[in-house]
């Protein structure tokens, strides 16, 4: 069994916690609003002041906070930040959706302190969090990746090594521009059925027959149809990812489809909905559309 630390209790990470106390590790937790540690804490969790003092003695930290800021402030921040409290050869996994150019500086900074590194985003939302069944994408180096598959694997279902630093946060960037777009588009084609008079319903269960219709897309259209907004993964969320994708690709221009789609949840955030699952984009364009 490992010492853990777990930086960020948010949706995420405190069902990736809860994991790792139930394989048995031990495990130190921190979050900026203490009040998330609370259930851990009755679950055997040290609950530590700062990330500086969750990461003393530990052999992996791992953070899962919301964005590139936060993940500066929480690894890095002087007196507070996890980095400096961690022994040389323990290994750092920053698990967050962040952009390519944080996770580049990220690593050169955790490397030259003699930490190992390793981005580790995943796929999958708040119940394939809670029951393990997460997909890791992992950026860096091989050896390290193979050093922390093990733990990993108690929060993920599949592991996919993908390439050096800066390639994990690629591939979860781009897995949810495909998820984004597909979700602006059946918004708009389900505004679209609604105003043209047919059954939505029925329109997206026959497409959902062909192979054009993806299991994730079937599964927002239903969402949309049936007004289901709880929230999984949040319209601000989404948002931030694109920006990172945008920035990546350089340039609106070069990236025309991704910069629309992204207008659509900037535009779904402005209108106060961007606590809401990100289905809920339906309701700028759906025959309930709120104008
Ligand atoms: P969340 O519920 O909003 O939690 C965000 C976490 O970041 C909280 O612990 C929050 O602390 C912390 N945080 C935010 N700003 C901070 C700052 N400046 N300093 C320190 N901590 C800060 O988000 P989530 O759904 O768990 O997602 C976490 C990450 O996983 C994000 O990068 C997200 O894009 C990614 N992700 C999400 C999903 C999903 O379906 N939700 C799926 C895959 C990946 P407080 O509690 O104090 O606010």
């Amino acid at each position: 069994m490992s010492n853990v630390a777990f930086l960020g209790l948010g949706a995420m990470g405190s069902r990736m916690a809860a994991r790792l106390l139930q394989a048995g590790h031990q495990v130190s937790v921190w979050n900026r609003s203490p009040s998330a540690a609370e259930a851990l804490a009755e679950a055997g969790a040290h609950v530590a002041a700062t990330p500086h003092d969750a990461a003393q003695g530990a052999d992996f930290v791992i953070a899962m906070l919301r964005d590139d800021e936060a993940s500066q402030q929480v690894w890095l921040a002087p007196n507070t930040g996890a980095l400096a409290a961690m022994r040389e050869g323990a290994i750092a996994i920053e698990s967050s959706t962040l952009s390519r150019h944080w996770i580049a500086e990220l690593g050169s900074a955790v490397l030259a302190s003699g930490v190992q590194f390793l981005e580790a985003p995943v796929s999958g939302s708040r119940p394939q969090a809670e029951a393990g069944q997460l997909v890791y994408f992992l950026g860096g180096d091989e050896a390290t990746a193979q050093a922390a598959e093990s733990l990993l694997s108690t929060m993920g279902c599949a592991i996919h090594y993908v390439g050096p630093l800066g390639s994990g946060a690629m591939t979860k960037l781009a897995t949810n521009a495909l998820l984004g777009i597909q979700v602006t588009a059946l918004a708009e084609l389900i505004g679209i059925l609604q105003h043209a008079g047919v059954n939505a319903d029925r329109v997206i269960q026959a497409m959902a027959a062909t192979v054009v219709c993806s299991p994730f897309a079937k599964r927002a259209a239903d969402g949309m149809l049936a007004a289901n907004f709880t929230p999984q993964f949040p319209v601000e969320l989404v948002a931030k990812d694109f920006g990172y994708v945008l920035a990546a690709a350089g340039s609106a221009e070069s990236a025309p489809t991704i910069a629309a789609a992204l207008q659509v949840f900037t535009a779904a955030e402005q209108r106060g909905w961007g606590d809401e699952h990100l289905t809920s984009v339906v309701k700028l364009f759906g025959e309930k559309a709120i104008m």
